[in-house]
C-alpha cells in the first residue's frame, strides 16, 4: 500500500468534511481527556452539552480533584457508564499526587490513570503532543478491516494486537494527529457500518477517494467487516422502585426517600428510590407497600400510579416498574435518607431514574 498516496487523499476528504467539535482544535491534553471518556459510549450530539458544562464546572485537573465525587457524578448524571466519571475522579487525584501538572506527558503516564486504556491514552497522546501513536475507536477499526480485508473479529485481545499491527503500517508517524483525527472522521462519516443509504443507492465505495487502496473494496467483502466475536446472552433484571411521597403539610415541603448505592453493580454510587429486586417477574401493579411487614398510610388511593420501563445496558436488560404512592408520613426502610421533595437535582440518578421521574411527574 501506498501510505503516502494514503495519507494524501485521505488529508483532503478530512480538510473539506470534518465537523467543527469544540475539542478538536484544542492541543489542550486535559479537554481532550474530558472529550474522548465522555465520547466513549455517547453520540457527539449529545456529549456536546455534557462537555461543555463538565468543562465549564471543572476547567482543569486541580478542580476536578477538589471536588466531590458526588458532585462529579451529578455533572455526569444521565451520561449512563458512571464508573467513567468516577475513574475520571480518581485519575484527577492521582495526577495531583504524582505532581504530573497541569497534566502527564508521557504516553505511559497517560496510559496509567484509571480509565485511560490503549485507545484513549494514543488519542491524547497524538492530539494534544503528536506523539506516533495510534487512537483506535470503533470507527476505526472499521476502516483498517476494510483497508486491509481482515477478517480477525478486532474485540478479542489477539484482534486488537493483529489490528495494531496493521495500523502501524499506515500510521503518518511524522503527523499522528492529523491521521488520527482524519481517520477517525472517515470512519465516522464515510466508512459507515453501512455503505448504502438505501437499496436502490450504489455503495459509496464507488466514490471513495481512498478506494484505490482498500482490500475490501477490490475483494467485495467491505460491507461484512468489520467482524465482531459472538455477543454474550443478555441478563434480565427486575427492579421494583418505590417513590414514596410524604403529604405537604402546612409549612413544610414534601419529603421522600432516596438511598445510596453502595455495592459493587450497575450505577455504583449513584442513588436511588427504594428498590425490591424480584427474580423472573415485576411485582404486581397493586403492590404499592415495600415489603409485607411494612404499614403505610396511604393519603387516599387515586395518588398511586406506576410506569414501566426497559432499560438495555451492554450485559442486561432491566425490566423496571416504578411506584409512585403519595403517604401520610414516610415508612421506615433500612438504608434510606430523607431528603426533601425540591433537593432532589442536588442527587445523582440513573438516566432510568430520571425518565420514571419525569413520567410520573407529568402523569
Ligand atoms: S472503499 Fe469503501 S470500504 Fe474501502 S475505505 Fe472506502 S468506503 Fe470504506
Amino acid at each position: 500500500m501506498q501510505t503516502s498516496l494514503l495519507h494524501k487523499a485521505l488529508y483532503r476528504w478530512y480538510e473539506q468534511n470534518h465537523r467543527v467539535l469544540p475539542w478538536r482544535d484544542s492541543d489542550d491534553p486535559y479537554a481532550i481527556w474530558i472529550s474522548e471518556i465522555i465520547l466513549q459510549q455517547t453520540r457527539v450530539a449529545q456529549g456536546m452539552d455534557y462537555y461543555m458544562r463538565f468543562i465549564q464546572r471543572f476547567p482543569n485537573v486541580r478542580t476536578l480533584a477538589a471536588a466531590d465525587e458526588d458532585e462529579v457524578l451529578r455533572y455526569w448524571q444521565g451520561l449512563g457508564y458512571y464508573s467513567r466519571a468516577r475513574n475520571l475522579h480518581k485519575a484527577a487525584k492521582m495526577i495531583v499526587e504524582q505532581g504530573w501538572l497541569p497534566f502527564p506527558q508521557t504516553f505511559e503516564q497517560i496510559r496509567c490513570l484509571p480509565g485511560v486504556g490503549d485507545y484513549t491514552a494514543g488519542a491524547i497522546a497524538s492530539f494534544a503532543y503528536n506523539m506516533p501513536f495510534p487512537a483506535m475507536d470503533g470507527n476505526v477499526y472499521r476502516v483498517v478491516a476494510r483497508l486491509f480485508d481482515c477478517d480477525i473479529p478486532f474485540d478479542t485481545t489477539q484482534g486488537k494486537k493483529h489490528f495494531h499491527q496493521l495500523i502501524e503500517q499506515i500510521l503518518d508517524r511524522t503527523n499522528a494527529r492529523l491521521f488520527n483525527s482524519a481517520v477517525m472522521e472517515f470512519g465516522a462519516l464515510y466508512c459507515t457500518p453501512s455503505l448504502c443509504q438505501s437499496e436502490n443507492e450504489v455503495s459509496r465505495c464507488t466514490l471513495c477517494p481512498i478506494r484505490v487502496h482498500c482490500l475490501g473494496y477490490k475483494h467485495h467483502t467491505a460491507e461484512m467487516l468489520p467482524v465482531r466475536k459472538p455477543r454474550p446472552q443478555l441478563r434480565d433484571r427486575y427492579l421494583n422502585y418505590y417513590i414514596y411521597v410524604s403529604r405537604a403539610h402546612v409549612g413544610a415541603e414534601p419529603q421522600t426517600l432516596i438511598r445510596h448505592r453502595t455495592e459493587k453493580d450497575i450505577w455504583q454510587h449513584l442513588y436511588e428510590f427504594p428498590l425490591r429486586e424480584t427474580q423472573d417477574a415485576l411485582l404486581p401493579p397493586d403492590s404499592f407497600s415495600f415489603n409485607e411487614e411494612l404499614s403505610i398510610r396511604l393519603i387516599g388511593q387515586k395518588g398511586i400510579v406506576y410506569r414501566d420501563f426497559t432499560h438495555v445496558l451492554s450485559h442486561q436488560r432491566l425490566h423496571a416498574r416504578f411506584f409512585y404512592v403519595p403517604v401520610e408520613t414516610l415508612p421506615a426502610i433500612p438504608d434510606t435518607i430523607t431528603i426533601s421533595w425540591s433537593h432532589l437535582d442536588d442527587y445523582a440518578f440513573s438516566r432510568l431514574t430520571l425518565n420514571a421521574l419525569s413520567a410520573l411527574t407529568h402523569a
